[in-house]
């Protein structure tokens, strides 16, 4: 059995590295981190890489994907015939990031921890594959909905109920009986029915899934304990950033927040997430933060535009740095963000305009 943490360069997955280090020692001691390097990361990515490696004590495996005459990036986009990647055809997330994984782990059994906050619904873009088993560990619910589905599925409430009578620790209570034997249909959805155990003990009903999945083909099934099992909290966004503060770990240096001024207006900009310098999935004023704080990377990027390519869908890179668009951008950025703040507050953390639940853990998170 192996455990596999992706660090992607993003906050998430580093505050899950911290966590597991600091809270659930001996099963960080089991852990093996890898980074997917596309070799076209931001530098201040490479530097958290050496400062977590540093915190953690232990080396952080670079994986790159298989190409013997030049950068895995370049190699594919030759292989793609100069088609880049887009939120179409996400060719970069498969060949330099997903595979890679998938061939580091090979046939082994693998439990892979998964950055995904308690305050966030969604899985991410992971591999499949049936000897790779997600866990969540920063969610109430530290399962996959695939594992969720089996185990809460209605056709399972006998054993459901069994198990859970085995390993309640208080029993079943009438609460416990009306949940379990309750099936799920359209008026009682399967996430209203899993709330309502997380409600009563998130321990136990992890337990319980633990327990239930002892007779299945899962890596899971293989352990015999599993430190996880005891743990009740979940981490949100607050949490994440609370994990960096307490452990003196600096949050990647792409999020710091950089001001401008444009039209007698002040405003900031930043990087909202980590993977290559020329992710498509950035927004414009983030590709006016790469043009402004690396000007080289910047360069690098235009010189991939060639052939009627672009990275963005109406304009090329050349297009948003003419003053009159960049000032627009820059403006329509104080704008948004002007909106943001009159809007209420939602619990949720809505930090992107992209849809998360297609992002790449192994990019992002
Ligand atoms: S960070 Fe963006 S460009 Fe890089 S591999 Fe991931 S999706 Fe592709």
């Amino acid at each position: 059995m192996r455990h596999v943490l992706g660090i992607s360069g993003g906050k998430d997955s580093t505050a899950l590295a911290i966590y597991l280090k600091t809270k659930f020692p001996d099963l960080a001691n089991q852990v093996e981190y890898y980074f997917a390097d596309t070799g076209k990361e931001l530098p201040e990515t490479y530097k958290l890489l050496d400062e977590l490696q540093s915190f953690l004590g232990k080396q952080i495996v670079r994986l790159e994907a298989n190409s013997s005459h030049k950068n895995a990036f370049d190699h594919y986009l030759d292989v793609y015939n100069g088609y880049l990647p887009s939120s179409m055809a996400r060719w970069c997330t498969k060949k330099l990031k997903l595979e890679p994984f998938e061939t580091w782990v090979g046939n082994d059994q693998v439990l892979s921890y998964v950055g995904i906050r308690g305050d966030e619904d969604r899985e991410g873009y992971i591999s499949t594959k049936q000897n790779i088993q997600s866990i969540f560990p920063f969610r109430r619910n530290i399962w996959s909905l695939e594992i969720i589905n089996l185990v809460m599925h209605n056709s399972s409430i006998d054993k459901f109920f069994d198990v859970y009578s085995k390993f309640s620790p208080t029993g079943l209570t009438e609460r416990y009986k009306e949940i379990i034997l309750t099936p799920q249909s359209r008026k009682y959805l399967l996430s209203q029915k899993l709330n309502d155990l997380l409600n009563i003990s998130v321990s136990t009903f992890n337990r319980v899934v633990f327990e239930f999945l002892k007779d299945k083909e899962y890596p899971i099934s293989k352990l015999k304990e599993y430190s996880l099992l005891e743990k009740e909290e979940s981490i949100y966004l607050n949490g994440v950033y609370q994990l960096f503060k307490e452990n003196g770990v600096k949050t990647p240096g792409y999020y710091d927040e950089i001001e401008y001024e444009v039209n007698g207006e002040k405003g900031t900009y930043k990087r909202s997430r980590s993977g290559c310098y020329f992710c498509f999935y950035q927004r414009k004023i983030e590709w006016i933060w790469l043009y402004e704080r690396h000007p080289d990377l910047f360069k690098l990027a235009q010189e991939y535009e060639k052939d009627g390519y672009t990275w963005m869908d109406n304009e090329s890179l050349n297009d948003i740095i003419q003053p009159k668009r960049m000032a627009e951008i820059k403006q329509e950025n104080i704008e948004k963000f002007k909106k943001k703040l009159s809007i209420p507050k939602s619990n949720k953390l809505i930090d992107t305009l992209v849809n998360d639940e297609e992002l790449c853990a192994n990019c992002f998170i």
